[in-house]
């Protein structure tokens, strides 16, 4: 393909350098001091021009990974794939990556079409066709404060399309993970797909299934998690895609069914929402014990008319529907702890709360000063208050344990609760350094 490029000048595109963080700026202006191209690409141009601020910045140059690790005091290259850098400040993560390039044709790849290692390195004008959609795929100049557009993303953000560069069925093949991401754009932005963009999905869709459980774990907490929870999962049904990340459980999330799990499920989405919204930390544990625990209300009944008693009930429904979770994506082992501790306090927290009418008592008992103490009891707490809302359980209940647990994310908000999505998701440090990098960055373009 040839390209055309398309230079608009800061004064017409409106967005300027300064509306970068400090770290993005400083990264980009050391890769131009030391004679490399530099511009700011993706979900930061395209928020800006949108006049939001964005989650975070990323890098593209053509100085190779090794050269930007030697420019940086603390950085280091990531992913074998797709070789990234990761320039780490206190608080931010700039992720540098080089110009993708030479023959899209002979990038390695599977059987099916999906690009499995990609680190031939080119220039921008062969980076572009390497982008998943077009708005996605601004380049804002370092040198020169001009937006840099091959593939009319501008058009594409200012008439809220959402269109994938290059043949849709071939692009979702190379990396089915951007079936995922057109979902969680769509959602986010309120874009809309292009007709042929979106037609591909259904031809498609069933590559997920080659994406490691690990990857698509990620992905799952970036949809969830986005800031459009509640819209991204209708997206995904709507496009069928809800299947592939959540097995057994996507029959039961169907909005026009009072039935369904569906009103528990939109009102713990909305209230993830509700927190990003607010900056607020949002713990995944709490978003995936509210996903499942009706379907583990159904595992439960079945042990239950076993006649096994019913904490063990509890237990073996909880291994049971984590287990099915796993077919699809790699819960780490901590949160999938935490899951557990909050299913399992439910019906602690109701056995030991005063009785629906009765008056709060004076003082607590040991029961109830030792459930207050637990580990994890405030998300216990507030997933119980939405079980509430959905009329699961009375009003009363969620009351009385309010008083002792403050929302998350309030003043007295012990730091041991204050999980960041970063624990989990893929954006900041983490706290153990694996080996490798593993495979669980963004895939190769
Ligand atoms: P967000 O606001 O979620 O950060 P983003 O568009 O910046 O959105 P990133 O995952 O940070 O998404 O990726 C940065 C850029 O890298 C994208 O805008 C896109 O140009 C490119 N990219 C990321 N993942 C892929 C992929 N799977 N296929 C092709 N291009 C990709
Ligand atoms: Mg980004």
């Amino acid at each position: 393909m040839t390209p055309t490029q398309t230079r608009i000048p800061a004064e017409t595109h409106g967005i300027s350098l300064n509306d970068l963080s400090d770290n993005a700026r400083f990264v980009l202006e050391r890769l131009h001091e030391a004679g490399f191209e530099a511009y700011a690409v993706g979900g930061c141009v395209r928020d800006l021009l949108r006049g939001r601020s964005p989650k975070d910045f990323d890098v593209v140059t053509d100085a190779r990974p090794e050269q930007v690790k030697r420019l940086f005091k603390r950085a280091r290259i990531i992913g074998r794939r797709f070789k990234i850098v990761h320039v780490v400040f206190r608080d931010e993560l700039i992720e540098v990556t080089t110009f993708r390039g030479g023959d899209v044709a002979e990038v390695k790849r599977a059987d099916g079409g999906m690009i499995t290692r990609d680190n031939v390195f080119g220039t921008i004008d062969e980076d572009v066709w390497r982008r998943d959609f077009a708005c996605n795929a601004l380049y804002l100049d370092f040198a020169s404060g001009e937006l840099v557009d091959y593939v009319e993303g501008l058009t594409d953000i200012q008439s809220g399309r959402l269109r994938v560069i290059g043949e849709p069925e071939s692009r979702y093949r190379e990396d089915p993970v951007r079936m995922l991401r057109a979902a969680r754009f769509a959602a986010k932005l309120g874009f809309h797909l292009t007709d042929d963009s979106e037609r591909a999905i259904a031809h498609c869709r069933e590559t997920l299934a080659d994406i490691s459980p690990a990857r698509l774990f990620d992905e799952t907490v970036k949809l969830l998690q986005g800031g459009a929870g509640r819209q991204t999962v209708l997206e995904l049904k709507r496009l069928g895609l809800l299947e592939y990340l959540f097995d057994g459980l996507a029959t039961w999330i169907e909005p026009n069914d009072p039935a369904s799990d569906w009103d528990l499920i939109e009102a713990v989405l909305e209230a993830t929402d509700d927190r990003v919204a607010k900056d607020l930390p949002v713990n995944p544990a709490f978003l995936f014990a509210g996903l499942f625990w009706r379907m583990l209300g159904r595992h439960r009944i079945h042990w239950l008319h076993q006649r096994v008693p019913a904490d063990d009930a509890l237990v073996l429904a909880a291994d049971e529907v984590l287990g099915v979770a796993a077919r699809r994506l790699m819960i780490p082992r901590r949160l999938a702890e935490i899951i557990r501790t909050i299913w399992a306090l439910q019906p602690d927290l109701e056995r030991a709360a005063p009785a629906a009418g009765a008056k709060s008592p004076k003082t607590l008992t040991d029961e109830q000063r030792a459930l207050i103490d637990a580990p994890w009891f405030r998300a216990a707490v507030d997933f119980l208050c939405l079980r509430a809302r959905t009329h699961e359980v009375d009003a009363s209940v969620c009351e009385f344990w309010r008083k002792h647990a403050p929302e998350r994310g309030s003043e007295e908000e012990q730091p041991v609760e204050a999980l960041k999505p970063s624990d989990f998701g893929k954006k900041r440090r983490r706290r153990r350094r694996r080996r490798s990098g593993g495979n669980r960055q963004k895939a190769g373009a």
